[in-house]
């Protein structure tokens, strides 16, 4: 019986967090005066998590961070995962999600490893605002690079995901649709959420779904195409077929009704939503010797808890225990 919350949605999508650190420090995201704030744990502990929660009907897992390419070994931890089967013995949809700072030299090795797919973050397109965002110099000639060798190794398909603030990068829109066309890659904007380090969201800060989609068509005209049910992201073409845009807009149309995932966080926590107010320690669970069924039976009771929706921008908020850098996006 695959894993389903007492809403009735099925619990299909895994993300990791395999490091709370992270080489970049996006303004939008970070303070720039915390490094990381929790430990992360052997690659053994995340695989045994995994391995658990793959028996229990999870077909995706997404490494995330901090920064995932920081973490030493990760290569040989996505070979040990994509020997991971399903009960049907299907193989495992592994992606990655990264600032695609280190990407360049480890593309082709984790394709090799059994990679799937990476999507790639990334604000700007103006090399001297990407250093401004990310306060790092000559970050975006690192991250091209990267993004041009996943694509050379084929990690496919190849997102490019950018984080619209008003009046910092909403200029942006149309030099990314370029972008897209240009690279071949999928961009996607998401809406900034209230998930910062410093708390500077606010509901003007947001740049919605239609913004975006009017702001393209004075570049080029989009076309909606159709996309799954538990996808985030809402999915466009150029009219004249060339290049997609994708848009993530959890803030002004929320897709929690069809959200299928569940977090692991550095340390090992079970996060059911990114706006918990609390997680659930499954790596306490381990550590006091639970065995694979009561890992199993300790997860069936955390995801009976995942919560139905977020409530961002209603008076009754309350923002998340932990920000987005130290949940893994
Ligand atoms: N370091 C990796 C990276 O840059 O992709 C993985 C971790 S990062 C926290 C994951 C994603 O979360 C990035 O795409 C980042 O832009 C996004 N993100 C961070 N803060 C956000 C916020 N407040 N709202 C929406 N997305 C956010």
């Amino acid at each position: 019986m695959p894993l389903h919350d007492k809403f009735g949605r099925a619990i299909t999508d895994l993300r990791i967090s395999i490091t709370d650190r992270c080489n970049y420090k996006c303004v939008y995201c970070r303070t720039g005066n915390e490094g990381a704030l929790y430990g992360d744990l052997p690659f053994a502990d995340y695989l045994r998590m995994a391995r658990v929660l793959v028996g229990m009907g999870i077909t995706k897992v997404r490494l995330t961070g901090g920064e995932p390419l920081l973490r030493n070994g990760v290569v040989d931890f996505v070979r040990e995962l994509s020997r991971t089967r399903s009960s049907n013995h299907d193989p495992l949809d592994i992606a990655l999600t990264t600032n695609g700072h280190l990407l360049a030299d480890l593309a082709q090795p984790l394709k090799d490893a059994g990679l799937t797919r990476v999507t790639v973050s990334m604000d700007a397109v103006d090399p001297d605002r990407f250093a401004r965002i990310t306060r790092v110099q000559n970050g975006y000639d690192h991250v091209l690079a990267g993004i041009r060798a996943a694509r050379r190794a084929g990690l496919w398909p190849l997102k490019v995901n950018c984080v619209l603030m008003r009046g910092f990068n909403e200029d942006q829109i149309i030099p990314f649709g370029m972008f897209a066309r240009e690279e071949g890659v999928t961009v996607r904007f998401i809406e900034f959420m209230p998930l910062e380090e410093d708390r500077k969201w606010a509901p003007s800060t947001v740049v919605p779904l239609e913004e975006i989609v009017a702001r393209m068509a004075e570049y080029r005209p989009l076309v909606e195409i159709p996309h799954a049910r538990s996808e985030t992201a809402r999915r466009y073409r150029f009219e004249d077929g060339v290049g997609e845009i994708g848009i993530i807009a959890p803030v002004s149309h929320p897709f929690c009704g069809h959200c299928s995932r569940i977090r692991i966080t550095s340390d090992g926590k079970i996060r059911t939503c990114l706006f918990s107010v609390w997680d659930h320690d499954l790596h306490a669970q381990m550590k006091r010797g639970a065995t694979d069924e009561e890992l199993a039976e300790f997860i069936r009771g955390v995801v009976m808890k995942k919560e139905e929706r977020h409530h961002i921008g209603e008076p009754d908020f309350v923002p998340a225990s932990r920000t987005m850098v130290h949940i893994g996006g």
